[in-house]
């Protein structure tokens, strides 16, 4: 027998005719690209967004089309998603930050029809679109007061585009596993690949993020998403906030610790959520120049390993809980966050940031397991580390073309590549992007935990670590440090600060000075980069 309940499918606009119905006044608040703060709020986002789907339609844009955006967090990205979700069409984002070549790559593998874009890329844009056949429309995300010039053919400014229908249209009835939005991995091992997000995933992923021990989104909060809609499907938080009618700070453009500060503290941000890197240049900013976070309650860190000392200078100079994330593009994105359960709620001190520097613990939703290379499950005893593998509703069941398909299996459980282990309350930590991790004597070391060591030391910006080759061991831990401005500290003042914290062997053969790491598009050390820079390297000894 089957249950007598409606069939309502899971579809992204209703997300938004619920916040536009019953939280209507809470407010959008954007640093534009022309400049201004601009402020708008979920009803009129609904209204521009019904209206776009209008105008989409008027262009001739179907169900399972391929929009492409190249723009920063603002209103107008915001409703371009539910717009073009709202006619079946699926948000494609593209990351500026990605080389030309590999951007007209993507794009031409998802054959996008419109390009949606900020006034910052057209430059950009101008050198791609020639390479891209299928493109048919470039919309910039301006008015005809602020477009730029260009030689471009059919290049519109978005408000006029707009206006040239009311919002008096029917969002369409879909199948909820219709596809509704696309996001490359970046490819930071060997060619992007495309994962496709359906309307149903996008909901349950939101149903998931908001809960009270994952990002605890209530229609009280501020949020402010720093991290791009560009990156790993802006976190999902287009739709949770609108779920549960969070009112949104966009950042824009400004990226940086001061226009950051600027908006978390002006605007009376609750909760915010970004890489590392960013939250690095707003400590710094905070150092030099003073302020504090009064209304901030949360910050939400993810994309790459939180360091303890940073979430302790959150923790003890400003009154501000981390809640360190892991996830993926491919897992809508989240796959765990760091909240604090009854069995460690009581702990304090350093123990406390033990489990605050963990990668935390899934929503339901999200299945886990830890396995060895034969399949076979590992204990979760808190240390034995293996291939973090992962399932659910939000989970992609395979790329974009059948790519990659080998890191799926039978039973649907996806190998993230990363090396992790579980302790006896669920509790994941990485050790490792399996590529990443230091293979030294046949045992493994971590890099990331070597890297979070570093940036503890007091004159110490920024630390990665990689595995070189050694005649003896195989591989052994090179330490690269960036200092902070003005510091000087020496090889041995480093070696000492880590001394004692990690198991000797772990510890680095060398440690080396250099005035900047490379980065990949999304804020992530360049592992790849930094190996190919130092591939001539010799350790000491091991000539
Ligand atoms: P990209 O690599 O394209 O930036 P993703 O954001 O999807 O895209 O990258 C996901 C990967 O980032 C994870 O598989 C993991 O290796 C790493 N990662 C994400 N969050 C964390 C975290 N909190 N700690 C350590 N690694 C993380």
């Amino acid at each position: 027998m089957l249950g007598l309940m409606q069939d309502w499918p899971m579809l992204c606009h209703r997300v938004i005719d619920h916040a536009g119905l019953y939280h209507g006044g809470r407010e959008i608040v954007s640093r534009s690209v022309e400049g201004p703060i601009h402020r708008t709020n979920y009803k009129e986002v609904r209204e521009r967004s019904l209206q776009m789907a209008k105008r989409l339609e008027k262009d001739g844009i179907k169900v399972g089309d391929r929009m492409a955006t190249m723009a920063w967090n603002t209103w107008r990205h915001l409703e371009a998603w539910f717009g073009i979700t709202g006619v079946g069409a699926i948000y494609h984002t593209l990351n500026p930050r990605l080389f030309p070549d590999q951007i007209a790559w993507i794009m031409n593998d998802a054959e996008d029809r419109f390009l949606f874009v900020d006034i910052t890329f057209m430059p950009l844009i101008e050198k791609i679109a020639p390479m891209v056949p299928s493109l048919e429309k470039v919309i910039v995300f301006t008015d005809a007061a602020h477009m730029p010039e260009t030689a471009l053919p059919n290049v519109v400014a978005y408000e006029d585009w707009l206006a040239e229908v009311d919002s008096d249209f029917e969002w369409l009835e879909l199948d909820e596993k219709t596809a509704a939005g696309m996001c490359y991995t970046s490819g930071t091992t060997g060619d992007p690949k495309g994962v496709v997000y359906s309307h149903r995933s996008n909901i349950l992923h939101s149903y998931m993020a908001v809960q009270p021990d994952m990002m605890n989104l209530g229609s009280s909060d501020r949020m402010m998403p720093v991290v791009p809609f560009f990156h790993a499907n802006g976190w999902g938080t287009a739709f949770s906030c609108p779920m549960v009618g969070a009112g949104m700070v966009m950042p824009g453009p400004g990226m940086d610790g001061q226009s950051i500060y600027e908006l978390l503290s002006e605007e009376r941000v609750t909760v915010t959520a970004a890489v590392p890197t960013v939250w690095l240049s707003l400590l710094q900013h905070l150092d030099k120049s003073g302020g504090d976070l009064p209304d901030l309650k949360s910050v939400i860190i993810g994309g790459s390993a939180a360091p303890r000392s940073m979430i302790k200078a959150f923790k003890e100079k400003y009154d501000v809980d981390v809640l360190h994330a892991w996830g993926m593009t491919e897992m809508s994105p989240i796959g765990t966050i760091c909240s604090l359960k009854p069995e460690y709620a009581a702990l304090e001190g350093d123990q406390r940031y033990d489990i605050l520097t963990k990668q935390g613990h899934p929503p339901f939703g999200v299945e886990m397991k830890i396995t060895d290379d034969d399949n076979k499950p590992i204990d979760w005893d808190g240390k034995s580390f293996g291939r973090l593998k992962v399932r659910g509703p939000a989970v992609a069941s395979s790329y974009y073309k059948n790519r990659g398909a080998e890191q799926f299996d039978e039973r649907g459980w996806f190998d993230t590549g990363d090396v992790a282990y579980m302790d006896q309350y669920g509790y994941m930590q990485i050790t490792d992007r399996s590529k990443d991790v230091i293979k030294s004597g046949g045992e493994w070391i971590s890099s990331i935990d070597l890297e979070n060591l570093a940036v503890g030391h007091p004159e110490v910006a920024e630390a990665a670590v990689i595995g070189v080759h050694h005649p003896k061991w195989d591989e052994r831990p090179l330490l690269i440090i960036v200092k902070k401005d003005g510091a000087n500290p020496s090889k041995e003042s480093i070696l000492q600060f880590m001394d004692g914290k990690i198991a000797k062997w772990w510890m680095p053969d060398d440690v080396i000075f250099v005035s900047e790491i490379p980065h990949t598009a999304t804020g992530k050390i360049l592992k790849t980069k930094l190996r190919e820079q130092l591939k001539d390297y010799k350790l000491p000894g091991a000539a």
